[in-house]
């Protein structure tokens, strides 16, 4: 059985990069007569604000992604992360970090991996990262490997304001839905590494993944709540699910409006991806305007 999902951040209201997410993860559910949840991924508390996710949840049903299941709140499974937490700690798989911000920042040296420094109180708590790459095949961008150790080093599982870290959150969520497809941008690519060994250190099952290209802005930037990316204009919603459609590699016919655009889009999806074809990958860095949806 097919299960994805759509994890959004609440610090903003759903743009144009996060709704070629959206779009994206929607069609691969379906195209796999698969399940499709929504989580809001409001871990990082202090960046986030409950109003907006219920904002992404109305702009995914006003622009017809229909979710199955109830919506996921990661600011209600502290639970479940204090539990992982515990079990890495007990299999020796976590320890306690006394470094500052300033201190530990950029790649960590693993400082306090061996203990902690006389006196040094517990700020946060990092997972020993093992030597050697990690590498998995992306279903879009095919494989892909990382010495996480030499680029990462031991990252955080509990930050020292007491947040979990979006690593460990991402890996237990996904096994506690039961998540078998993760359909997302391609900026998560070096991130994937990181969750996999997570995955493999709390005996959990390693979903299959598709990392998607991004939008960019005219600077070449990905578009993001940090860099200012506009909430969708919803007098715009054709066009704006056109673009994300022609990002992904499949510009729709100029009859296609409406439900008709889904449902022509599920049907190409399928015949790409589940026939076991090669997407024919558009350029990392393609931007489309806005179309005209002149059948709208
Ligand atoms: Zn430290």
């Amino acid at each position: 059985m097919y299960r994805g999902r759509f994890a959004p951040s609440p610090t903003g209201p759903l743009h144009f990069g996060s709704l070629v997410a959206a779009v994206c993860s929607w069609l691969d559910a379906r195209a796999h007569e698969g399940e499709w949840l929504v989580r809001i991924e409001d871990v990082d508390e202090p960046r986030c604000r409950p109003h907006w996710g219920g904002e992404i949840l109305r702009t995914l049903e006003r622009l017809g992604l229909h979710w199955d299941g109830p919506v996921v709140w990661q600011s209600r499974r502290k639970e479940a992360y204090r539990a992982a937490l515990e079990r890495l700690r007990r299999a020796g798989l976590a320890y306690p970090c006394a470094c500052t911000r300033r201190e530990a920042a950029g790649r960590y040296s693993g400082r306090c991996r061996n203990g902690l420094p006389e006196g040094a109180a517990a700020r946060a708590w990092r997972f020993p990262v093992p030597p050697g790459r990690v590498g998995f095949h992306d279903r879009w961008q095919g494989w892909f490997e990382q010495d996480v150790e030499e680029e990462a080093g031991d990252f955080i599982l509990l930050r020292a304001d007491g947040c979990f870290a979006y690593q460990l959150a991402v890996v237990v969520d996904d096994a506690g839905q039961g998540v078998t497809h993760v359909v997302r941008g391609a900026d998560l690519l070096d991130s994937t590494p990181r969750q996999i060994l997570l995955q493999q250190a709390l005996g959990l099952s390693q979903p299959l993944y598709l990392h998607h290209p991004v939008a960019v802005d005219g600077a070449g930037r990905k578009l993001s709540k940090q860099n200012r990316a506009p909430a969708l204009d919803p007098s715009r919603d054709c066009e704006n699910l056109r673009a994300a459609l022609a990002l992904l590699g499949l510009p729709p016919p100029a009859e296609a409006d409406g439900a008709a655009l889904l449902s022509w889009a599920v049907a190409r999806w399928r015949e790409r991806w589940t026939a076991g074809a090669q997407p024919a990958a558009p350029s990392f860095s393609a931007s489309p305007g806005p179309k005209d949806c002149s059948a709208r």
